[in-house]
């Protein structure tokens, strides 16, 4: 299959995986991206030969110039540098799979210059959805997900003409590792029991998001946007064992899902190679020793988090980018060790109290919206 592609986070646990998968499918790579992880974007670059590689930070760019002066790989740095990746010619498709909103800038442009994006970088919708949306269907642009649960979706959608013949979207959701605990029991929980996921093994953000349940809640957002579907119409199943990947529910009660091992290699390859399906490296789901399937109901109580978000995406407008930068800002402190679990949603709590919405905003009012949710949650 002949593919040009370019990864923007290329160092990060989807990136990896991306790689894998272009390694696998035999695709090439035009240019690659990563922040500071600099020892591995030069063994990243001799491996797949970029035309261009970014260290988004100015020293780890200056130290990789060195380490790659022997081969003919074109080095950037800075904001400037991740939207020349974004953007460059001799790509077809743009991996979105750096962590945060720094992403929301290099997939406007990577949509403006006509790539299929493969949407890994979920906070993007979450702050600017509306935006993002529009872009691509002005663009024409292709948006494919790379999240298991909307590329789920987005399988379970495929053949309906009719958005109206669905009933709701449902996301399944781990429960994280802390399912079942009492608010008491989450007052002394650390970033090591944090960071140890049952199911998934990803970057160390979304995996506190899956902790808080909060990246649910960012995933009920970012399937609004996606699917262009009402908060009201995307339901939340707790299913432990994240071998259902997501459903949909048509208005004749019929569901339609998808299954598989819990390998991201799968919903990534598939963003890539859509409307194809071809052999790839992610695992066989052994269906005959699985277990028995759970489906529960999440809990919004001690899971605070997954209710404010629920609530952002009711409210709309820049509900969502006040969400997220101040979990963001909060996560960041909570990496390191400056605050506790649950204090995790009190800052985002507070942030979304004290920012006010602004409905139908523009970039700017996202930008600033992300900036003063920040301040608040600190
Ligand atoms: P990681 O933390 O593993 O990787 C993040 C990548 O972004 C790295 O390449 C990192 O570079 C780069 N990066 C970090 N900070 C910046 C910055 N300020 N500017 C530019 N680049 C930066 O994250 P994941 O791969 O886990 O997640 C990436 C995205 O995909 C997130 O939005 C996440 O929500 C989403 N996602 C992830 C899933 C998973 O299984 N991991 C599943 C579904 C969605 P460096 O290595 O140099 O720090
Ligand atoms: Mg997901």
């Amino acid at each position: 299959m002949s593919k040009r592609i370019t990864i923007l986070g290329s160092t990060g646990s989807i990136g990896r995986q991306s790689l894998d998968v272009i390694e696998h499918c035999a695709m090439e790579v035009a240019a690659l991206t990563a922040h500071s992880s600099v020892e591995l974007m030069e063994k990243q670059a001799r491996q797949f030969h970029p035309e261009l590689v970014v260290m988004t930070d100015e020293k780890a760019a200056a130290d990789l110039k060195v380490r790659l002066a022997d081969t003919d790989v074109n080095v950037l740095s800075g904001m400037e540098g991740l939207l020349e990746a974004a953007v460059i010619p001799s790509a077809d498709t743009v991996i979105t799979a750096v962590v945060g909103m720094v992403g929301l800038r290099p997939t406007l442009a990577a949509i403006k210059a006509g790539k299929r994006i493969c949407l890994a970088n979920k906070e993007t919708l979450v702050c600017a959805g509306e935006l993002v949306m529009a872009a691509a269907k002005r663009e024409k642009a292709v948006i494919l997900p790379v999240d298991s649960e909307h590329s789920a979706l987005f399988q379970s959608l495929e053949g309906n003409k009719d958005r109206g013949e669905v009933k709701r979207l449902i996301l399944t959701c781990s429960g994280g590792p802390f399912y079942g605990k009492t608010r008491k029991e989450l007052e002394n929980m650390t970033r090591e029991d944090a960071l140890r996921h049952p199911n998934w093994s990803m970057g160390a953000k979304i995996t506190i998001d899956s902790a808080t349940l909060m990246n649910k809640g960012l995933e009920v957002i970012e399937a609004m946007h996606l699917y262009d579907m009402p908060p009201e119409k995307v339901s939340i199943v707790v299913h432990r064992e994240s071998i259902i990947h997501s459903l949909v529910e048509y208005c004749d009660n019929a569901m339609i899902a998808q299954l598989g091992a819990p390998d991201m290699r799968l919903p990534i390859q598939y963003a890539l190679t859509w409307p194809k399906r071809v052999p790839g490296p992610s695992n066989p789901l052994d269906l005959w020793n699985c277990g028995p399937l759970t489906f529960g109901t999440p809990d919004l109580d001690t899971f605070k988090c997954l209710a404010l978000a629920l609530e952002a995406a009711k409210t709309g407008g820049t509900a969502g980018a006040i969400l997220n930068g101040a979990n963001e800002a909060a996560v960041a402190q909570f990496l390191a060790g400056k605050i506790r679990f649950l204090e995790i949603a009190d800052r985002v709590e507070k942030a979304m109290a004290a920012v006010p919405v602004v409905q139908t905003p523009t970039l700017e009012d996202v930008l600033a919206a992300d900036q003063a949710a920040r301040e608040a949650a600190l």
